[in-house]
């Protein structure tokens, strides 16, 4: 326990909840199978940036979790490839329908650019991305859509116009991403986030990215996760 405390420290990583995951040093440490290593490696990624280090293995072990690092620390990977191994571990995958994984960001840009990222590592598996966002046709996104798919990334706007347009139903989906969840309360989207949150069974899997947190994310935070464990790695002020 000694040596994680210093290993956290020297990485400067503070984290706090109860039964914290210990960090990881590579992605082998994480378990991941053999076709996810090899993606990662394609992405020319060797090892696992700070916040994944601790990131990781705490997404993994199925916790809820509020990740505040700066931009450029490497938070998307953080739960998009133990997204990949949760929807993996869905038993009878065809069965249903609707996204596994539901990603809202506060701009197409950033939503854009998680969709790339999701996409290279869910082709390995065959598993389906969808991108959801303004300035698109909403008759192709909604043909899209209905044609089926595990991971949704999208701008909240969107997504509830999606779901009105009853293009998707989300009985399926287990594990939520609220990313860049400042942003998204800057640009005011906050009622928009409480109806998804709404809208997707309370027994999944929530995770939280921010690069500051100020107090009306952290209520949002208390609200809609459970026994979060928090990371935070550098100096983030609110
Ligand atoms: P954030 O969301 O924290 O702003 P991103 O997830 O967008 O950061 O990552 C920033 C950049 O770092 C991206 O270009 C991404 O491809 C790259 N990156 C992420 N993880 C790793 C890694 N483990 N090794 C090398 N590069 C990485
Ligand atoms: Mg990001």
């Amino acid at each position: 326990e000694q040596e994680v405390a210093e290993y956290r420290k020297s990485l400067a990583i503070r984290v706090s909840g109860f039964d914290v995951p210990r960090p990881v040093k590579t992605f082998e440490d994480c378990g991941f199978a053999p076709e996810l290593m090899r993606a990662i490696a394609k992405q020319g990624y060797e090892k696992p940036t700070t916040i994944q280090c601790q990131a990781l293995p705490i997404v993994l072990s199925g916790r809820d979790v509020i990740g505040i690092a700066k931009t450029g620390s490497g938070k998307t990977a953080s739960f998009v490839l133990p997204m990949i191994v949760h929807i993996m571990d869905q038993p009878e995958l065809q069965k249903e329908e609707g996204p596994i994984g539901v990603i809202c960001a506060p701009t197409r840009e950033l939503a854009h650019q998680i969709f790339l990222e999701a996409k290279k590592f869910a082709k390995a598996y065959g598993i389906r991305a969808s991108a959801v966002y303004g300035g698109m046709s909403k008759l192709d996104q909604f043909k899209e859509l209905k044609a089926g798919c595990e991971i949704v990334v999208a701008t909240p706007g969107r997504l509830i116009d999606m779901l009105k347009m009853k293009a998707l139903i989300m009985t399926r989906a287990t594990y939520l991403v609220l990313d860049e969840a400042d942003r998204m309360f800057d640009l005011g989207f906050e009622p928009q986030i409480r109806s998804i949150v709404g809208q997707i069974r309370p027994d999944r899997q929530t995770l939280l990215f921010s690069a500051t947190m100020p107090r009306k994310v952290e209520k949002l935070a208390r609200e809609v996760l459970s026994d979060p464990i928090r990371v935070t790695v550098g100096e983030v002020g609110t």
